[in-house]
């Protein structure tokens, strides 16, 4: 069966051989044009300062022809780069680049906006502030700016930064009721103690945060700049970590809940916000999705200690297996949480999955409903996995990738924040005098971005790409999630392949796809029929990944397929999922962790995001290619060993 491409998908991309080459020329072009006669045209009256003579001058075409020869040169080498077009690139979280993002990109490019703030970004500046709107859309966060509740995003250079501006934010929220009591502000219905201050919900912080600017703005000039700075030279932005607990000897460094499967972006984070990593608990998992009973056995254990918690993080699609975890049970534990006295903010790293969102958003941002959203599938979405969605508009924050399910450039990644009131506690000079809540004082506000965000300058030529696509693309069903749901269709016909595969290869090899995919994430386990040992069977794994990476010794051409690996562990997948996938693979369990290669599964992992794979023009179905070639694989290797 080969299911439909939705027609307007064809124009999105490039393509596979190029396809799409002249519209993609044209647009280059254009807009290179459009550039130098907005040049031509700013003071018509300022002649050219490059005489007109200059390109016949020996010195001009010896510059000239030492860059064509180093441009040559860089171009010649980039052929050697990964085939991420190509329906046979089955690896890593990458593919083909839409074609309204590298176009917006490459127009602003010579603009050189910068988005550190309005003054060097007067167009693009704005355009990031609504890019992070219509992310907060797509997520289920409210997104209009008229409310003072609404959410606020905005770019980085990839997950890591954003998950990292998630601590940040979380931190200082956290610590700011702390701060609070340390100045001794009048007024405000501060908690009793230390403790209770710095155990208050997100919520709860930026209520009082908002009481504190409403009483700041009561007080006369003079006293109203004393208070700010008697309360600024008790926060933990200005003492350090070590200053502020130092003050505080009833309180500990808070710790931070991930499971195990979380991105080692969260290991960096904590190191760099000075936390230390001894402070990042990882939480085991059940099938790569978080164990919500050892989340809660955690808290409770937290609670039972006085050990602050800052934040649980939940992750809406694992970068080594696709897999979503259960975000409507983690903010159900932390409501129950926040009664019992221990708040938390909750976030979730959909650094992978964010996009996912798209197939569950009507066009006025409402959530489809299962049936709805299934109508497209054999499988997708689970029960768990459309109730996850549901459930991201109630967290904290958020941190996608647009670089990644976006299908946008590198050098994309997004933060969302729930309620953008708690941005004012990131700022570097004092954000107290906004108050308003119209979408004027909304985008004023963040016009000053690089106050807010933990780079500095940061091209603005992003935020254009970005937003440009999202207005081709809006986030929504009909939209952008008919690319996401031709990699699901295409994922589904994969894993029922998968299957096939097993039964064809029996002879030679166990082959098991080791948990069902939650999005367009594919693992599969194989073991040379007849062993017993882990080690034996991860090496075999290793050598098939060998052929299916790159290899800039040889040329590209002679790679078949591309797909990476990843591996399994005990903790991640929890004891029952270990023996059961062990026995499936007829694997002797005490082989698990006998020697060094034998503590983890080794297994292939196809990320499918080309939406080519399936290649309706031409009746080929780059699946069966790859389970053909991976058959073929299979048994040259398995009668080698022989
Ligand atoms: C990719 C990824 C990250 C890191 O993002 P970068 O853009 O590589 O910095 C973080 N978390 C998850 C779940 C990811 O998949």
């Amino acid at each position: 069966m080969i299911p439909n491409v939705p027609p307007a998908l064809d124009a999105c991309f490039l393509g596979p051989y190029g396809e799409n080459a002249d519209l993609r020329e044209q647009l280059v072009v254009d807009f290179l044009r459009d550039h130098v006669y907005w040049r031509r045209n700013f003071h018509p009256e300022d002649p050219p300062a490059i005489p007109t003579h200059a390109a016949a001058r020996p010195d001009y075409q010896a510059f000239e022809a030492r860059l064509r020869r180093e441009l040559h040169q860089l171009s010649a080498a980039l052929k050697k780069s990964v085939p991420f077009h190509s329906p046979r690139y089955l690896g890593h979280m990458v593919s083909d680049l839409l074609i309204p993002g590298l176009a917006a990109q490459i127009l602003t490019l010579p603009y050189n906006p910068n988005n550190v703030s309005e003054d060097a970004a007067p167009v693009t500046v704005d355009l990031e502030v609504q890019v992070g709107l219509q992310l907060a859309k797509m997520l289920g966060y409210v997104h209009d700016p008229k409310r003072k509740d609404c959410a606020f995003g905005h770019l980085t250079s990839g997950g890591t930064v954003a998950n990292y501006q998630a601590l940040r934010l979380a931190l200082a929220l956290k610590a700011f009721p702390v701060a609070l009591r340390a100045a001794e502000v009048p007024d405000l219905d501060l908690p009793d103690d230390d403790r209770a201050a710095f155990h208050l919900a997100p919520a709860a912080g930026i209520a009082l945060l908002e009481r504190w600017q409403d009483w700041l703005a009561s007080q006369a000039n003079g006293e109203r700049r004393r208070w700010r700075e008697r309360v600024q030279e008790q926060r933990i932005e200005h003492l350090g970590i070590a200053g502020f607990f130092a003050r505080h000897d009833s309180l500990r460094v808070p710790v931070v809940l991930a499971p195990t499967t979380a991105h080692y972006s969260w290991s960096k984070g904590m190191k760099l916000l000075g936390l230390g990593r001894a402070q990042l608990r990882l939480m085991p998992a059940r099938g790569m999705r978080l164990d919500l009973e050892a989340v809660d056995a955690e808290l409770r254990r937290c609670a039972a200690v006085r050990q602050p918690v800052l934040m649980a993080v939940g992750v809406f699609g694992s970068t080594e297996y696709g897999t979503i975890d259960p975000i409507d049970g983690l903010v159900a534990l932390r409501e129950h949480h926040v009664e019992q006295g221990l708040g938390f903010a909750v976030h979730v790293d959909a650094a992978w999955g964010g996009y996912l969102a798209t197939m569950f958003r009507n066009e006025d941002g409402s959530l489809r409903p299962l049936p709805a959203v299934r109508d497209s599938f054999r499988h997708f979405p689970s029960p768990p996995v459309h109730a996850a969605v549901a459930a991201l508009g109630r967290t904290d924050s958020i941190t996608v990738d647009p670089h990644k399910l976006g299908y946008l450039p590198y050098g994309a990644g997004a933060f969302i924040c729930r309620d953008h009131r708690a941005m004012a506690l990131l700022a570097e000079e004092a954000d107290y005098v906004f108050h308003g809540a119209t979408p004027q004082d909304y985008l004023a506000r963040y016009r000053s971005l690089g106050q807010y965000i933990p780079e500095g300058s940061k091209s603005g030529s992003m935020a254009a790409a970005v937003y440009v696509t999202h207005q081709v693309l809006p986030l929504d069903h009909r939209h952008f999630g008919q690319l996401p749901r031709q990699t699901i269709v295409n994922t589904e016909a994969f894993h029922a392949r998968a299957q096939r595969f097993a039964t064809e290869v029996a002879a030679h090899a166990r082959v098991m796809v080791p948990f069902a995919p939650d999005s367009n994430l594919v693992c599969l386990a194989l073991n040379p029929a007849g062993n017993r040992s882990l080690a034996q069977m991860n090496a075999f794994v290793r050598a098939l990944h060998d052929e299916l990476r790159i290899d800039p010794s040889h040329p590209l051409q002679f790679k078949e397929f591309f797909g990476s690996m990843t591996t399994l562990k005990p903790d991640a997948l929890g004891e029952d999922e270990t023996r059961r996938i062990l026995q499936a693979l007829g694997l002797d369990p005490h082989t698990l962790g006998q020697d060094e290669d034998g503590d983890r599964i080794v297994i292939l992992r196809h990320t499918l995001m080309n939406p080519y794979l399936i290649d309706q023009e031409n009746g080929i179905s780059y699946i069966d290619r790859y389970f053909d070639f991976l058959a073929r694989r299979v048994r040259e290797r398995v009668a080698a060993a022989a």
